[in-house]
């Protein structure tokens, strides 16, 4: 028997859900979660109102209120039966990192004593060497520390877990201040566009003194039963299915997107909705996406810092809680071929202090106008950033799914809708080149009459673009499912603080010059559309006719991550992250070199897991019912009957023979390929090498054939479980 078999005999029924079934979720939402009401609870009014004041503006706790609220945070987590604690923090590996320690101590008196001090809440210097530094610990010095960031509240992880551990949220820089994460630069990110925004909102209401980013994601992805998994070397290393024949029927007939959830998953669902509740993870929608046992769950939209960490935490969730389930997530953004991948749309929007959504058509023409200079300012951003949003969302994993047809292009462009477009077009003409006190009459624009109320609820849905405009945000399609959003939040957010900047001295500019504030808006507004609009695109995005047009009109189009990542380290990068105090040219240099170097490491390790399972499970497989094949014959033919007796088997034994032979062949030179790039010592060049001389080379021509074999060897020889048995969940 193979592990296959054991897989599909020992297939489970489904776990009955542990969520209790009549509670309301505001019942636990939270539950597990150091919140404003809890701190009220376990805080004196002192420490309360520090820690309050810190996360609203930032403010330094000093240490003496530090200590008393790590008391508090301690007593409310024993409580709850919780005796370690960890820093929570995202490097950049990609997963979440904690390293646990206990209250446990003993005094100097010999006296064991439980304690937690402010200096453990805010400080550790975890010994985290191994994480990637893009070399920046080795120039600079070796420690890494981890800071506690009093915007994210702590929380307890629960999950399998008795007792459960204190997690407090935390950046992670090296000794001398540089990122070594996702979050810190994250932050700076929002910092950058709050000040910029804040400046420009004041042109409309003085009232607005701070602006936040808001996130709200969609996160895709697969389930499948844990058995089937672990039978598969290549899921189990790299995520993906190297191989596998697609299944005689997968997504053609569309009967999975938004159809009843199977039975398991359902049950696995409402357990890690369960969890994420506690955790203050505002999840709202379920439901089955297009490729079979494919899933998207979102939530309700936060400030973006909370919401990228619901996020990782979340995935973190989702893993922890299906293996209760005899189940497996799987947040890659191709586990299979043939079917759609997965992403994780970003819906992004700005909201004032004041409750504006800064990209929410108004009701009046002055707010009207606000809309517009935001909504003007995100294209004319993307426009003139396009190459660095592309480089924050290039990985190996991703770059199955960019321009593959079922996910957005490559291409970075904007979809507006119709009406908006038709705005644009409208501003373009009426406001003209030359300042006229006539163009006052355009700033009675009013959006509202040109989009009726119904679309703004229902916009048109253009679903192959990259960067769609939904009604009140605008939706980063071309994110991938596994992705930490911190990095393209970060970019997204640089990008329009630092075009808000531009904008506010061109107004300014003009202002000067003796023109109205509202009549020079309105311009800059209509220059700015002018500017842009190359990058604007209503039609179908995964056609060809696009990636002609967009090459006429110059739009880059870069399908692989080594080279989509050489937008990080221009000129034109290190201006925009420098001056916006988000990453310095030794950091932006090191994330690069990071970057490239997980590039090589997952090309590397997919071409050694399709090497060895050619070798070791395929190929001896197909030799086995070649013999079968051979003694067939040489029966047949002992027994002299005429040759049309063993035509077919013959036939058959040829075509196994063949697709054995250039198998084994394709496998040999890969390997060889790859000593090549080892030897490469440049890491662009080597992830360049590693793309094009193993990946594009090999990594297709041979599946082929392995796909061929698995459709003519008999069932019972074949190791690794099928498509059809892994996507439909019984
Ligand atoms: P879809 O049809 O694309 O699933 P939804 O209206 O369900 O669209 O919204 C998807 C996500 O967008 C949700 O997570 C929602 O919270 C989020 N969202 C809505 N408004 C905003 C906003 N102003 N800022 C950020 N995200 C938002
Ligand atoms: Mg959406």
């Amino acid at each position: 028997m193979s592990i296959r078999f054991d897989a599909i005999k020992n297939l489970k029924n489904p776990i009955p859900s542990k969520a209790p079934s009549t509670p309301k979720i505001t019942a636990i939402f939270g539950e597990n979660v150091f919140n404003t009401q809890t701190a009220r609870k376990h805080l004196s009014d002192e420490a309360f109102k520090s820690l309050q004041a810190s996360i609203k503006a930032g403010q330094k706790l000093d240490r003496s209120v530090a200590n008393q609220i790590a008391n508090g945070i301690r007593a409310w987590a024993e409580s709850k039966g919780v005796t370690h604690f960890t820093h929570w923090f995202q490097p950049l590996t990609g997963t979440t990192a904690e390293k646990h320690d206990s209250f446990f101590t003993i005094k100097s008196d010999g006296t064991p004593i439980e304690q937690f001090d402010g200096d453990a809440l805010i400080q550790q210097e975890p010994d985290a060497s191994s994480f990637p530094s893009g070399g920046l610990r080795a120039t600079f010095e070796a420690r890494g520390y981890t800071a506690w960031d009093p915007s994210s509240p702590a929380f307890i992880m629960q999950i399998g877990q008795q007792g459960g551990t204190l997690c407090i949220p935390t950046i992670y820089v090296s000794y001398t201040g540089e990122s070594l994460d996702y979050k810190a630069p994250l932050l700076k990110a929002v910092e950058a566009l709050n000040k910029a925004a804040v400046e420009v909102c004041n042109y409309f209401d003085k009232n607005i003194s701070r602006v936040t980013p808001t996130l709200g994601w969609e996160q895709e992805y697969f389930v499948i039963d844990e058995g089937l998994f672990n039978a598969r070397p290549d899921l189990i290393l790299c995520g993906r299915t190297v191989y596998g024949h697609s299944s005689a029927k997968n997504q053609q007939l569309e009967d999975h997107y938004f159809g009843s959830i199977p039975e398991r998953v359902y049950a696995y669902m409402k357990d890690f909705e369960e969890e994420s509740y506690k955790l203050g993870i505002p999840l709202r929608t379920r439901h089955n996406e297009v490729a079979p046992a494919q899933f998207e769950c979102a939530p309700i939209y936060e400030e973006v810092n909370l919401a990228v960490d619901h996020n990782t935490l979340l995935m973190d969730v989702m893993a922890r809680v299906a293996s209760h389930h005899n189940l497996r997530v799987l947040l890659h953004e191709k586990p299979f071929a043939g079917i759609n991948g997965s992403g994780k749309h970003n819906n992004w929007s700005m909201a004032t202090d004041t409750g504006v959504n800064l990209l929410a058509p108004g009701k009046t023409p002055k707010t009207n106008l606000m809309f517009l200079t935001f909504f003007v300012n995100t294209i004319k951003a993307v426009h003139d950033y396009a190459d660095i949003l592309r480089a924050a969302i290039a990985s190996a994993p991703n770059d199955h799914r960019l321009g593959a047809n079922e996910a957005p292009p490559a291409i970075i462009s904007v979809f507006i809708g119709q009406d908006l477009t038709k705005v644009l077009e409208d501003i373009k003409e009426r406001v003209g080149d030359k300042f006229d006190e006539q163009d006052e009459s355009m700033l009675k624009i009013d959006i509202h009459k040109s989009i009726p109320e119904l679309l703004l609820d229902n916009t048109d849905r253009n679903r192959t673009s990259p960067f769609a405009f939904t009604g009140n945000k605008f939706e980063f399609r071309a994110v991938g499912s596994s992705a930490n959003c911190a990095n393209p939040m970060t970019v997204l957010n640089v990008i329009v603080a630092e075009t808000l900047k531009q904008f506010k001295n061109d107004v300014d500019a003009l202002i000067e010059k003796g023109e109205k504030k509202e009549i020079a808006i309105m311009h800059t507004i209509r220059e700015y559309i002018v500017k842009s609009e190359k990058v604007l695109f209503e039609g179908d995005g995964y056609s060809e006719e696009w990636e002609k047009e967009a090459e006429k009109r110059g739009l880059p189009n870069v399908k692989t991550t080594p080279l989509a990542l050489d937008a990080m380290v221009t000129e034109k990068a290190f201006n925009l992250f420098e001056s916006n105090n988000v990453y310095s040219n030794i950091e932006l240099e090191a994330r690069h070199e990071i970057e490239l170097e997980k590039y090589i490491k997952k090309v590397q390790i997919e071409s050694r897991i399709m090497g060895e399972l050619a070798t070791s499970h395929i190929l001896p497989a197909a030799i086995r019912y070649q013999n079968t094949l051979i003694s067939n014959i040489r029966g047949l033919r002992d027994l002299e009957l005429p040759e049309t007796a063993y035509i077919n088997q013959k036939q058959i034994l040829d075509k196994i023979s063949e697709l054995i032979n250039k198998t084994s062949d394709l496998v040999e030179k890969m390997i060889t390929a790859r000593k090549v790039c080892n030897a490469i010592d440049n890491t662009r060049t080597k992830a360049i090498a590693y793309q094009s001389q193993v990946k594009d080379s090999f990594f297709d021509p041979i599946r082929y054939n392995v796909d061929k074999l698995e459709l003519l060897i008999d069932d019972k020889e074949w190791y690794l479980p099928k498509y059809r048995e892994m996507l439909f969940l019984r």
